[in-house]
């Protein structure tokens, strides 16, 4: 645990308490800024809509859009379908290709990946990975459970996927307030006590 604060400390911009396991450039925090700025409008509209709190975006390296989707889970009744897994399944379509590595892409997501999208992302080849709310906000907001996922971004790191964290982290969080005032479903499976 102390190697982790440590090691968040490091890169933790005190400011703005944007985190992250490299350095971005400024430009490139920008664009993030703008596209999950833009995201949380989405959402904003999307929850109205009847979906799902959460949306995710794929762009290449050009910032070219190649994919967006909602968490659909209460539509679909599947408790896979996260925004970051339907946005993953809609660029590997778009791109016919199950390995994305080759085409230098990022995901851009309206909060931190749980540990299931987390997972996913590792597995599709996504190179940088950019989100809002982190986690820890999520599950205090509005009880989902993120699972666990210890040191995530420094695993990440080692494998050379970038990630960059808590941007716009206030506008996202009241998106989720919204979401559980009005009433719409808190899905997670029961526990054991
Ligand atoms: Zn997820």
């Amino acid at each position: 645990m102390k190697k982790i604060l440590k090691y968040m400390s490091f890169h933790a911009a005190k400011k703005n308490n944007i985190i992250s396991n490299t350095c971005f450039s400024q430009e490139e925090l920008n664009n993030a800024k703008n596209i999950i700025l833009e995201l949380q409008r989405k959402t904003a509209l999307q929850i109205e809509n009847g979906y799902g709190p959460f949306l995710a975006a794929i762009y290449d390296d050009k910032n070219n859009l190649i994919a967006s989707m909602p968490n659909t889970v209460v539509n679909d009744c599947n408790c896979l379908h996260h925004a970051e897994i339907n946005t993953i399944n809609a660029a590997q379509k778009e791109l016919n290709s199950y390995d994305l590595s080759k085409f230098n892409l990022s995901i851009y997501i309206t909060a931190e990946p749980c540990i299931m999208c987390a997972g996913a992302i590792m597995w599709s080849g996504i190179k940088k990975v950019f989100y809002g709310v982190s986690s820890k906000d999520v599950e205090e907001i509005t009880g989902f459970d993120e699972g666990y996922k210890p040191e995530w971004m420094q695993q990440f790191k080692k494998r050379n996927i970038l990630v960059c964290g808590n941007i716009e982290e206030e506008i996202g969080k009241n998106v989720l307030r919204n979401y559980v005032k009005s009433g719409k479903t808190i899905y997670k499976p029961e526990r054991l006590a």
